[in-house]
């Protein structure tokens, strides 16, 4: 069966370790002798109880999360917290108004959210520029009575990627890691809240992951839907009603996978090599460049065109009867995008690099 698995360099949903995969497989209809599907589970048993707290206890190990942050699983993807940041945080300061950085389509989205809900100051906004860059420090238009500063540290369409965590003072930051997380350590005591989809890195799409410092839960506006309200979720340990638990169990499963390999460090270090591989090979091109800039080029999302559409649809095509897969850009962008999400081999890498190259000679 593995055999004839594609490459697939999809954005999200992506990749799973074919490890956690064949485990899920196994285990399908009979988990670990309990006559039954994790599916078939109700999420109040004895069973799935410990799969849900393993699971948070394995994620806190693996990220460091310092006690006073609570671990959430929700639903309703990234996107809905694009709502309930705003809704649960914008009060924290007196002036109703928070600070976004715009730096590509989901931080442009988030910020259009919050505007419901206060006042957004635009920190940065990157799109005349075309999103191919992350702002320095020193360009950060900071208002230090902001209730909160939130950024997209991966932006997953363009490219691009934080590769500093800014000074704000003492305005929590708010960070979308939906497409990064997981895949290098990361020093969570910087943030007031870091959340993720969960189908990029953690495992399959319908679970979202809320890492919440104690402090910030409770202060909902009043209009808040309760099952909006972080409140609601830290009081009921994420089961107010019915958590997505196949989506948990298999989130467990990666972080398992993870830690075989070497936890964050370990993951950091082959994330690194495998974009090295890959921009290594579009910079000695001639006929292909990279729609990031330098300085700012994410290790998860690698965008790249030629020079002409013909062109980058003949490369997509070509590559996909390679089972290289799912390399069309973001409309966004256009041209060609390689999602190197942890679950993606190097091996896959270097097959595209070998292909851009071979691709280069033959057009
Ligand atoms: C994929 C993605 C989203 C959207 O996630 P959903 O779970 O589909 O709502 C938001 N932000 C970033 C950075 C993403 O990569």
């Amino acid at each position: 069966m593995s055999e004839k698995r594609i490459y697939n360099f999809s954005p999200g949903p992506s990749m799973l370790p074919l490890e956690a995969l064949e485990i899920c497989s196994r285990e399908m209809t009979n988990y670990q002798g309990s006559g039954m599907s994790v599916m078939e589970m109700s999420h109040r048993s004895k069973i799935f109880i410990q799969i849900f707290e393993s699971t948070q206890n394995k994620l806190r190990e693996m990220m460091s999360i310092p006690d006073n942050y609570k671990i959430l699983f929700l639903q309703g993807g990234a996107s809905t917290q694009f709502a309930m940041i705003p809704m649960n945080l914008m009060g924290l300061g007196k002036d109703n108004t928070a600070d976004y950085a715009v730096t590509g389509y989901f931080a442009k989205k988030a910020a259009a959210e919050a505007k419901k809900y206060g006042q957004v100051n635009l920190a940065f906004n990157g799109e005349a520029e075309s999103f191919a860059r992350i702002p320095k420090q020193s360009e950060l238009n900071l208002n230090p009575n902001a209730s909160y500063f939130h950024l997209c540290t991966n932006n997953t369409i363009y490219g691009t990627l934080w590769d500093y965590i800014p000074e704000t003072g003492n305005v929590p930051i708010v960070a979308d890691m939906s497409s990064c997380i997981l895949s290098e350590p990361v020093d969570v005591s910087k943030y007031g809240i870091i959340y993720a989809g969960a189908q990029k890195n953690m495992g399959p799409s319908g679970l979202t992951v809320v890492i919440i410092r104690e402090d910030l839960v409770g202060k909902a506006f009043p209009f808040t839907p309760t099952m909006l309200d972080y409140e609601t979720m830290v009081k009921n340990d994420s089961m107010y009603n019915t958590p997505t638990t196949y989506s948990i169990y298999v989130h467990g499963l990666v972080l398992d996978w993870l830690k075989s390999i070497g936890g964050l460090t370990g993951m950091q270090k082959i994330n690194r090599e495998k974009a090295k591989i890959l921009y290594d090979a579009l910079d000695e091109s001639s006929m292909f460049v990279t729609t990031a800039e330098k300085a700012s080029r994410s290790i998860m999302n690698v965008t790249f065109k030629t020079n002409s559409e013909e062109l980058d649809a003949k490369f997509i095509k070509e590559a996909t009867e390679r089972n290289l897969c799912n390399l069309k850009g973001h409309r966004a962008v256009g041209g060609m995008r390689a999602s190197i999400y942890n679950a993606m081999p190097v091996e896959g890498v270097v097959a595209l690099a070998k292909f851009i190259k071979e691709f280069e000679s033959k057009n």
